[in-house]
């Protein structure tokens, strides 16, 4: 059995033993599962973690999770030195955890492989999610791992990336006229009336868990040490909450040494709730109407805003809102200078980065990890017409000889700085 002893309500303190439902029947708070810390500090040990398997389920001691999980290897992703965009950023200390690599291509594989074990530990029939895209492919993915039906909701714009990504593994793909907002407030009236597992709506207690992991990976990463600085993509909060309190859990644990992260926000412009709020010291976020070409992060009215928030006043961190323009830019750094495709969520992270230092929120020998939550291939369209041009030529080295003349001088004429080799 699991350490995770059962449920409790954020706000009044109510506790529920384990079931699919998110919110207190007396409150209307949001649910947390709870565990049972001693004794998990009885058998939790670096040596054990470094023993287990290299994927996400090696910190199982910290999940919700009683069963044999639903398991397509999601974690256990790459941390990297970064030192090119480090110099170009001014940082000497800048690490990328790149979680574009995971199975389904996001971070979200970490939040669905709970949420998927849990669910069929519950005895619900189908997986179901209200999606910004990756989410859709991810529930897909494991779906089809875990033999279950999947009802996959999606807003109708989403970028081809996405939908062909989630409509490979076969799942019932709904895409609904509206924003996000709207397709999380029509599930969240289905999931009353269907016997289905939403993993980020009834579910959504054990689903958030499943970020933990990134924030106990990276700790571990670091040689068993949290960053002074965190800069995460935020959508619902929920990820950027769950960072602060794995780090935490870890520190509790003397598995690291006490925490002294900074936590920071990144989110775009053009949907930027929770950065105008944090800005505006208010405690509480004004829903916004999304209009942004990030659209894993276009969530208006997000559902841990207020937690996210409490997170960065806690830590001592900040917020930053990224001008749209600037996204496909960070994309196109990255890329250039780490080898890192990552999608436009990646993009806000690093023009983020580059905000907060030039802000002076940041210094430049800090120990600093960027949160790149999912690739490239998804998000073509934002920087398909902003890359290096393909040179055509005829199969000879006459022809391949006169493009690279041309090519060279083309080049000095259009160089642009943000492609400046550093
Ligand atoms: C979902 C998502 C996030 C953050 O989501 P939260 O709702 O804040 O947890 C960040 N990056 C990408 C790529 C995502 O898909
Ligand atoms: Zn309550």
């Amino acid at each position: 059995m699991s350490f995770a002893t059962g449920l409790r309500c954020k706000e009044c303190g109510r506790e529920y033993p384990h079931q699919p439902v998110n919110i207190c029947e007396f409150c209307f708070g949001p649910l947390e599962v709870v565990y049972d810390y001693e004794a998990i500090r009885r058998t939790i040990s670096r040596e054990g973690i470094k023993k287990g398997p290299a994927s996400m389920w090696r910190y199982k001691e910290l999940l919700p999770v009683d069963s044999e999980v639903v398991d397509i290897n999601a974690g256990y992703t790459p941390l990297l030195k970064a030192d090119n965009l480090g110099r170009y950023l001014g940082l000497k200390n800048l690490y990328i955890k790149n979680d574009c690599v995971n199975p389904s291509y996001s971070f979200k594989d970490r939040v669905v492989a709970v949420a998927s074990t849990k669910a069929r530990e519950f005895g619900l029939k189908a997986l179901a999610c209200a999606s910004t895209g990756n989410l859709a492919c991810s529930v897909a993915a494991h779906a089809s791992k875990a033999n279950m039906d999947a009802y996959v909701f999606i807003p109708a714009d989403l970028e081809q990336g996405k939908i062909v990504n989630a409509a490979i593994y076969a799942p019932t793909l709904i895409a609904v006229e509206g924003h996000y907002d709207d397709v999380n407030r029509l599930c969240n009236e289905l999931a009353d009336d269907y016997d289905w597992a939403f993993v980020n709506i009834n579910i959504r207690a054990y689903y958030a868990e499943g970020s933990k992991t990134i924030a106990y990976e990276t700790a571990e990463q670091l040689g068993w040490k949290a960053p002074i600085n965190a800069v995460v993509p935020v959508a619902s909060g929920s990820l950027f909450t769950k960072i602060w309190k794995g780090l935490n859990e870890l520190g509790m644990l003397n598995i690291i040494d006490e925490v002294h992260t900074r936590m920071f926000v990144a989110q775009p412009a053009g949907c930027s709730p929770i950065t105008s709020a944090y800005l505006e010291g208010a405690t509480r976020v004004k829903p916004v109407k999304p209009s942004t070409i990030a659209k894993s992060l276009a969530i208006g009215n997000p559902a841990d805003g207020y937690y996210a928030l409490k997170v960065i006043r806690e830590s001592l961190g900040g917020a930053c809102a990224v001008p749209e323009e600037e996204i496909a830019e960070g994309m196109k750094l990255l890329a250039e200078t780490e080898g890192i495709f990552a999608e436009t969520a990646g993009g806000v992270v690093v023009a983020g980065l580059k905000q907060l230092v030039a802000t002076g929120a940041i210094k430049g020998d800090e120990l600093t990890v960027a949160f790149i939550t999912g690739c490239g291939l998804k998000t073509l369209e934002a920087v398909v017409d902003k890359v290096t041009p393909v040179i055509k030529i005829q199969p000879t080295v006459n022809s391949f000889e006169k493009a690279m003349a041309e090519h060279k001088k083309n080049k000095k004429s259009t160089e642009n700085p943000a492609s400046t080799r550093v």
